[in-house]
């Protein structure tokens, strides 16, 4: 094996497109991948683990991680606040752990700016019709927020000229398939392992 960091996935689009979906199913195929566990001010749903699913904190301890510069991105949806514990991405990227981060595009961008060695997926729905289900079908949302979410549904998608990838989300089998062959292609990509290649044959003169 060449030594080269891990490789940021970031896996985002519409609500409704099941990112959310995808990254499970690409992490139980692939258990060499870690997903990024994020901090937010929302309360738990049925059945999510703090620390697991998130790390769910108070507001006034999400505004510290802020100041003390914890998070790689945040961004405010609704009215709750999501970010990306910083410290343990920069671990396992420099350990060479491959590391996925389940976002909305706000966040994503941030990402984009700061580190634009990231590979950026968007996942599709596979039409509006479904997306709207997809939406009610959580029964998570009030009426008034999934007409909300559904009426900025085309513009959210227009935002997928600043993404890499994109993946639909219609077959979640065949989505972790393509997702698995971005991420082979990207790691034999020559610019990501500065001279290591190199060094390697270098070793046997
Ligand atoms: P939910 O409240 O349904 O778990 O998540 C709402 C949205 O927040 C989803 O689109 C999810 O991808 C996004 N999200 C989760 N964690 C983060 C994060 O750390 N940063 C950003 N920017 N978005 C996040």
């Amino acid at each position: 094996m060449i030594k080269r960091d891990g490789l940021l996935l970031v896996i985002s689009g519409p609500s409704g497109a099941g990112k959310g979906t995808i990254c499970k199913a690409l992490l139980e195929d692939d258990r060499d991948i870690k997903l990024s566990v994020s901090a937010t001010t929302r309360s738990p749903r049925e059945g999510e683990v703090d620390g697991q699913h998130y790390h769910f904190v108070s507001k006034d301890k999400f505004k510290e991680m802020i100041e003390n510069e914890e998070f790689l991105e945040h961004a405010q949806i609704y009215d709750n606040c999501y970010g990306t514990p910083k410290a343990k991405v920069i671990e396992n990227l420099k350990n060479g752990v491959d590391v996925v981060l389940e976002i909305e595009m706000q966040g994503a961008m941030q990402i984009k700016k700061a580190y634009p060695e990231g590979i950026f997926i968007f996942t599709l729905p596979p039409s509006l019709k479904e997306l709207k289900n997809r939406i009610v079908g959580r029964g998570t949302e009030t009426a008034e927020e999934i007409e909300k979410r559904f009426s900025s549904a085309f513009d959210e998608i227009n935002k997928i000229k600043d993404y890499d990838y994109f993946v639909f989300n219609n077959e979640i089998s065949n989505s972790v398939k393509e997702i698995k062959s971005i991420i082979t292609s990207e790691k034999n990509k020559v610019s990501r392992y500065k001279d290591n290649i190199l060094d390697k044959f270098r070793e046997e003169l």
